[in-house]
């Protein structure tokens, strides 16, 4: 911090954490802003957590970020936001005058890399079609209903689970059968995968997108692998797409400036730094 010799310090909780990109993201940023700080990993069991969390303060932290599977206990822990009770996970935390406060970013990511990745998208979107039913996707639902887009199918291979999240936002989401995807495609304007289909070592998301308007975007959660089967099929029928990568960068923001007291930019320069450690690692 500028004017203090005191370095600022956030964390990645996780259990494991060593697969997470996000130190890449935050050291990036650090060094181009000209930040004194640190972002480092913490490996902390299931039972562990809560005693970690309390100590954040007494380790040096100004907050963290939590993934698996801490989560949704971290909601517990700290005050929580509306937006991250209502998505039922937090992944980001920061003090705030000794108090611990907590919020889900990946809605504010998913947001923000659609919008920068296929600008005017929700001007001719009449229903969008989310694919999933776990965190990822109560985040995606959040932005899109906060954002006003008036209906949304979600369909999930386990059908209960699509009916519990539906029933959890309202009537603008209406769950639908897995079978139905194919189907339902020429009445919507924007495709979203937030199931895990496609990720390295899962079978891939097969989707004949031929159904799709042609202006409608495909926008994918996955980021490893960066080209998914489905941003292929979208890419080849020249319609617009929003990778994982990008979400995964603009979550990041929001953490780094409460954390640090400076807001950094989703840049060419960043992407290309994480997409080279992808590439290594
Ligand atoms: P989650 O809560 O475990 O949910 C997983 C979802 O995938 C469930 O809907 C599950 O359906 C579905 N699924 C798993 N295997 C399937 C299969 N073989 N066929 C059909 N559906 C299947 O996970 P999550 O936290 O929501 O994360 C989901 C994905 O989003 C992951 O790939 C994660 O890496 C990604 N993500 C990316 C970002 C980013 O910043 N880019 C942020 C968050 C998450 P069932 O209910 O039937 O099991």
């Amino acid at each position: 911090m500028e004017g203090s010799t005191k370095l600022k310090a956030a964390c990645l909780v996780g259990w494991p954490a060593g697969h997470s990109r996000s130190p890449v993201i935050h050291k990036h940023w650090l060094k181009t802003l000209g930040v004194a700080g640190d972002y480092r990993i913490e490996a902390v069991p299931p039972e562990g957590f809560a005693a970690f969390i309390g100590s954040l303060q007494a380790r040096g932290y100004v907050g963290a970020n939590v993934t698996i599977p801490h989560k949704e206990r971290a909601l517990d822990l700290a005050h929580a936001d509306a937006r991250a009770r209502a998505v039922g996970a937090a992944n980001t935390l920061w003090l705030e005058g000794g108090v611990l406060r907590a919020t889900n970013t990946d809605v504010e990511g998913f947001m923000g890399n659609l919008d920068a990745s296929a600008p005017g998208w929700d001007r001719a979107c009449g229903a969008a079609l989310v694919l999933g039913a776990g965190g990822a996707a109560r985040a995606v639902l959040f932005g899109l209903l906060e954002r006003g887009v008036e209906l949304i199918y979600l369909a999930n291979r386990t059908r209960d689970r699509a009916d519990a999240v539906a029933a959890q936002f309202g009537a603008r989401v209406r769950p639908v059968d897995w079978r139905e995807i194919e189907s339902l495609l020429p009445r919507c304007h924007l495709l979203v995968n937030t199931t895990s289909l496609g990720m390295a070592g899962e079978p891939p998301l097969r989707l004949d997108l031929k159904g799709l308007p042609d202006n409608a975007v495909v926008a994918e959660l996955v980021y490893v692998p960066l080209q998914t089967e489905l941003l292929r099929a979208a890419r080849a029928r020249e319609l617009r797409t929003a990778d994982g990568l990008g979400m995964l960068m603009y979550q990041a923001v929001r953490g780094f400036t409460l954390w640090f007291g400076k807001q950094p930019e989703v840049t060419a320069k960043l992407r290309a730094v994480v997409e080279a450690d992808l590439t290594t690692s």
